[in-house]
């Protein structure tokens, strides 16, 4: 029997995450982007807990290390600039409000991309356009015009997935807007930021700064309250236009930093929201990271959930010999509760961003065993099995047993 084939639709964090796991179990995988090159942006994510020990397994360790930032811990301002609070990136063992290995977004699916390239099969520019499953494998034709067929297909096609539409249903039965929305570009460094990330909030909004690429630029974040949201998650101009239009009249160094917003390289928006399912598996076909069980920014562990569930899903596969209803299952019941435990995070944070009335009743203190707890289980709050006596090609192995084929596009 040949070796099973898969194929991964997104190539952000968690496609090429599973792509590396996949392909170490001995799988033939290939990975679907519809953007034309893989995109850069975002902010740092960070990496904690178990999310470490997976990296390390998957021999990245030193590559993910050489692309972090160096920022040095977050400072909150008031309008003037003037320090409120500060925050070390070594505070609570490497584990705090910044994470000791702190890494923007672009870089880690750059390091995920560069360790995969070579063994899996990378299309970028296309998408699924129709798919279709029976007791064998699964039919797939790309809006490219390809048909192929594959044993699985697994969509990471992040929160606004395709896929999920396709197979489980519209958007708006799985998706849970949570009232904010968020920014994020880059802008020259005209503040003389240096290691430390700034961050000014007030009244529900907010708006931060961190220094990039050797300080030469910088990241720049906005969130808003917003009730609903809907925007097309494609249409970039009218997504600045809302941002101009929410952050009017905020202080601080926010004039300056929507002066740049038109000549950005690469500007992202998108609402605050959580992806609810009972299910993410409909029999060889599977969700993975935000489509399934997006957990949010606000959680700060959508990569983690990403990272650790690659490792997990790939694990379960190949455990139950790539059975798709057992190695579904035995994955989901692994995950689940460590992707509620962050859910319940997420919407905490945002919780507590809501500013209250001045004539509210203060709020009663929170209780911080229960809350340490919760944090110590989104954390650590799954077990990484050694998947003995499963195939394990292992990381950083040279050329796959399969000849590699080639990428379609290379950014
Ligand atoms: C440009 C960008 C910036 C981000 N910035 C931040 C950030 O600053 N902070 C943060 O916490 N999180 C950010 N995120 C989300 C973060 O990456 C995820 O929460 C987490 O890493 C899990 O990633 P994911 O791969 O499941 O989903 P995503 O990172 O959302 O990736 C989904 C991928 O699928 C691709 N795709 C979409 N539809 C299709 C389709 N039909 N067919 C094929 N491919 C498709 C997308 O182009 C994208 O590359 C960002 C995501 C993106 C895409």
């Amino acid at each position: 029997m040949g070796a099973t084939r898969v194929l991964v639709a997104g190539a952000s964090i968690a496609g090429p995450a599973l792509a590396h796991w996949l392909r170490r179990r001995g799988a033939e995988v290939t990975v679907v982007e519809r953007s034309p090159e893989l995109r850069p942006g975002g902010q740092a994510v960070d990496a904690r807990g178990v999310t470490k020990e997976v990296i390390r397994r998957m021999g990245l360790d030193a590559a993910v290390r050489a692309a972090r930032t160096e920022t040095a811990g977050a400072l909150t301002v008031d309008v003037d600039g003037k320090v409120l609070e500060t925050f070390r990136a070594d505070d609570d063992g490497g584990d705090g409000f910044i994470a000791e290995i702190e890494i923007l977004r672009g870089d880690l699916s750059q390091v995920l991309y560069d360790d995969t390239r070579d063994g899996v099969e990378y299309v970028f520019g296309d998408r699924i356009a129709e798919l279709t499953q029976d007791a064998d494998g699964v039919d797939v034709a790309f809006a490219g015009g390809d048909r192929r067929r594959f044993d699985l297909v697994v969509g990471a096609d992040g929160l606004h997935s395709g896929l999920r539409a396709m197979v489980f249903g519209p958007h708006e039965r799985f998706v849970r807007h949570l009232g904010l929305v968020l920014a994020f570009y880059s802008v020259p460094n005209e503040f003389g930021l240096d290691r430390w990330l700034i961050q000014y909030q007030e009244s529900g909004r907010s708006a931060l700064l961190r220094p990039i690429q050797d300080a030469t630029r910088a990241m720049a974040m906005f969130s808003f309250p917003s009730a609903d949201f809907d925007v097309d998650h494609r249409d970039v101009a009218a997504q600045k236009r809302l941002l101009r239009e929410r952050m009017a009249g905020f202080g601080w160094l926010t004039p300056r930093i929507l002066a740049h917003l038109d000549d950005t390289p690469d500007f992202y928006l998108d609402q605050v929201a959580q992806v609810v399912m009972d299910r993410w598996s409909s029999g060889r076909v599977g969700l993975f990271g935000d489509a399934a069980f997006s957990s949010s920014p606000m959680s700060g562990q959508g990569t983690g959930l990403a990272l650790v569930g690659a490792y997990l899903l790939a694990g379960e596969l190949a455990a139950a010999g790539w059975d798709p209803q057992a190695g579904f299952a035995a994955f989901e019941g692994r995950m689940r509760p460590f992707v509620e435990a962050n859910q319940e995070i997420g919407r905490m944070h945002v919780q507590s961003l809501d500013a209250p009335p001045p004539d509210a009743e203060p709020s009663p203190e929170p209780d911080m065993e229960a809350l340490m707890a919760l944090v110590e289980r989104a954390i650590n709050g799954v077990e990484l099995p050694d998947y003995a006596g499963v195939p394990d090609s292992g990381a950083l192995a040279g050329p796959p047993t399969t000849p590699p084929m080639t990428s379609s596009a290379r950014p």
